[in-house]
């Protein structure tokens, strides 16, 4: 019967209704198509011929060529075991069996000469390998088996089923002999010439039947390619897309609110980095596209003074404008630092949050939708129902990585036009999950902090040495400066933490007693108005201890606190830990970040703690992260799925993305539609891929 690459599997030589299903529910292989782009997870290399006298202590896998000389049976706690002593001209070893001993005796031949392939093991003075491979010389140079022998990945279903690795290779032989020359070109001429690629025939058969390490580098290197930029290609297709179809506000004008707050209220002389961000920023609103822009700056590199410069374009256009950030403090710090930037000049602004209360809610609903409210400030409450804008010009989301996709698209559908949105992360996410992730969206980096800051310098210490950090604590204390010291996140159910923070809270009373000393004590599990009260005690300076668990860890802001201690510092991550640590080194003064952990550490611990004491840079940090955890895990699995590729692995093939991206941006800035004939390779695989939506369908 003829085959088209659709074809269900059930047709295939060597599948039938029974293995069919199994594949199906096992690995999601529904159609020969799906089957082709099962790659195998490794190979076994069966390129090389190893003597008895090479072998190494590595439990590797080998292939060695030599004779049976003899036979002999061991007994063991269970049973016996078979063993067959095996040689070259350079050494002996031993071939071991469990199972089917009587067969194996009687169907080998000694002193005949076999090739063997397994793993190795080392024992008393002697290799052996536990039920080898093998096969007579004299067969081995007539088998069809390729060199390199892919291994396919598999389920403990599939292999007590009898779908074993031969019978997936036989499987995907048989898919070969019936569909060759089915398979078409997925890249243009230009890319494949510029790049130097195999075809896509070529590709597939060497994935799957490699004859050389080479062969197979060059497959792979094609199929991570061709996988990287189609999704970058959607990403930016659906970036501009979105640019065309979705009109956004114009702001024509930059007026008086932004004019007069530069000239007569700026608080200091904007970094260029801040600059040149506000001018991105500027362009997109003036634009008549709705702007989705992605501001990342490290901690303290200043975006809230860029939110707000923002803001006044919108209010400049006589539109609204809000900022939502995740935490009840936070919102409490950005609607006081804000507020007095806009009482000089004569703003209205106001702050929502979950403490707000019946009376503050009616009044800000109003004067939200009568328009006379022009800022509005606050945490998730900003997204229920009720607050309705009159007209909503500017939406900007602070601390983006604490919400997820669900949340900007509910600000989006504040206005009858979606406003403008700017989401900021201080969360630097390295550029290659930047550009997967939220390659929709147009990113800003602010890579510069503001002038003066000295470099916060940061040091582990065992938690046997606290009396020594406390001493210096005290010292800098008498120099007037203010200290963090933070414990692991309270939850509800981590009573474990409670204690933690408590216990440590009362070893701190004891050793800065009042009324020399005042402790603020700050945690999850407290009412929002207290947090907000000993919060304020702090920033005022009455109180000289903020003792924390991580709700402080978001963007609060106190330039006088200059040592962030971290207690149990193993327990947090490394974005954490940076995060925290931006908490200090806000002001002109030396500042300090002391880890403090147990004498046990596992090695990510360790490399947490060396990377946080070598850098501050958030990016190196953010790219360190990104090799421990891998993409799923940092970006939570909301987002993961968008990293769920099949060959390809953004952290090891960061240069293939980089490239891929160049040439899907290449690609469309000269043929948008993808209708020129050079192109059609591109345009009907880019169709089929949206076709079958599974594919896609993780991309929003
Ligand atoms: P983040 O990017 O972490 O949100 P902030 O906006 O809170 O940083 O800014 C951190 C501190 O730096 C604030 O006290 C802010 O007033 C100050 N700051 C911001 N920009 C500048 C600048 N260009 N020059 C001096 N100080 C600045
Ligand atoms: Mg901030």
């Amino acid at each position: 019967m003829s085959s088209n690459l659709q074809t269900p599997i059930d047709y295939l030589k060597g599948v039938g209704p029974n293995r069919a299903e199994l594949l199906r529910k096992e690995l999601g292989i529904h159609t020969y198509q799906d089957l082709i782009n099962l790659f195998p997870n490794r190979y076994l290399d069966r390129t090389q011929y190893y003597k008895i006298g090479q072998l190494q202590r590595n439990n590797s896998e080998v292939q060695v060529i030599g004779k049976i000389i003899g036979f002999k049976e061991v007994a063991q706690k269970r049973g016996k075991r078979l063993v067959a002593t095996f040689q070259d001209d350079t050494g002996t070893m031993e071939l071991v069996w469990f199972r089917g001993q009587k067969w194996i005796r009687d169907s080998l031949k000694t002193n005949q000469a076999y090739v063997i392939f397994g793993k190795t093991n080392w024992y008393n003075g002697i290799f052996s390998m536990p039920h080898p491979d093998l096969e007579l010389l004299t067969d081995h140079g007539k088998s069809l088996k390729s060199a390199m022998q892919p291994i396919y990945p598999s389920t403990e279903k599939l292999s007590n089923k009898g779908i074993t690795n031969k019978v997936m290779t036989g499987i995907m032989q048989n898919l070969f002999l019936e569909t060759n020359g089915k398979f078409q070109e997925t890249l243009s001429e230009d890319i494949l010439k510029d790049l130097n690629l195999i075809s896509k025939k070529e590709a597939l058969f060497n994935i799957h039947f490699p004859k050389t390490q080479e062969l197979l580098a060059k497959a792979q290197f094609r199929l991570k390619f061709e996988e990287l930029f189609y999704i970058q290609l959607q990403l930016i297709l659906k970036n501009l897309i979105h640019k065309s179809k979705i009109k956004g506000f114009t702001f024509e004008k930059v007026d008086t609110y932004f004019n007069t707050f530069f000239k007569e209220h700026l608080p200091f002389n904007l970094t260029q980095a801040q600059k040149r961000v506000i001018k991105e920023i500027r362009a997109d609103l003036g634009s008549n596209a709705q702007m989705n822009r992605l501001l990342q700056g490290d901690v303290g590199s200043g975006k809230t003074i860029v939110a707000f410069m923002s803001m006044l374009i919108a209010l400049d256009n006589g539109f609204q404008a809000c900022l939502m950030a995740p935490t009840e403090i936070l919102s409490v710090q950005h609607f006081n630092g804000l507020s007095e930037l806009c009482n000089s000049l004569n703003i209205s602004i106001k702050i929502l949050t979950g403490s707000s209360n019946t009376l503050e809610r009616r009044e800000i609903h109003e004067s939200l939708e009568n328009g006379e409210l022009q800022i509005l400030i606050g945490t998730h409450a900003l997204l229920e129902d009720k607050v309705k804008f009159k007209n909503l010009g500017l939406a900007i989301i602070d601390e983006q990585h604490r919400f997820g996709v669900a949340q900007r698209s509910k600000l989006w559908k504040k206005n009858h036009i979606p406003p403008h949105i700017l989401v900021m992360t201080a969360t630097p996410i390295p550029r290659t999950l930047a550009m997967s992730i939220y390659g929709d969206l147009d990113i800003s980096v602010i890579d510069e902090l503001p002038p003066g800051r000295q470099p916060i310098k940061t040091v582990h210490r065992y938690d046997n040495n606290r009396l020594k950090v406390f001493k210096f604590i005290r010292d800098e204390i008498t120099k007037g400066r203010q200290i963090y010291v933070v414990y692991p996140l309270i939850q509800e159910s981590e009573k474990m933490d409670y204690k933690d923070l408590m216990d440590g809270y009362e070893s701190i009373a004891r050793d800065f007693p009042a009324p020399q000393y005042q402790i603020s004590i700050v945690h999850g599990q407290m009412k929002p108005a207290d947090k907000d009260y000993e919060m304020q005690r702090f920033a005022k300076g009455e109180t000289q201890i903020m003792v924390a668990t991580t709700v402080i860890e978001v963007g609060v802001n106190v330039p006088n606190a200059t040592v962030m201690v971290i207690e149990s510092a193993e327990r947090f991550g490394l974005s954490q830990l940076h995060q925290l640590r931006g908490r200090v080194g806000r002001g002109g003064e030396q500042s300090y970040c002391i880890l403090i952990t147990s004498h046990k550490l596992s090695n990510e611990s360790k490399i947490r703690l060396e990377t946080m004491t070598k850098t501050n840079d958030g990016f190196e940090i953010a790219e360190v992260d990104l090799k421990l955890r891998g993409p799923g895990d940092i970006m939570g699995t909301q987002q993961s799925g968008v990293l769920n590729l099949k060959i390809a692995n953004i952290v090891k093939d960061k240069d293939i993305l980089q490239s891929a991206r160049y040439y899907a941006k290449k690609v469309l800035k000269d043929d948008p539609a993808l209708s020129q004939i050079k192109n059609t390779n591109i345009l009907r695989t880019y169709q089929q891929l949206s076709k079958f939506k599974n594919i896609w369908n993780y991309i929003s």
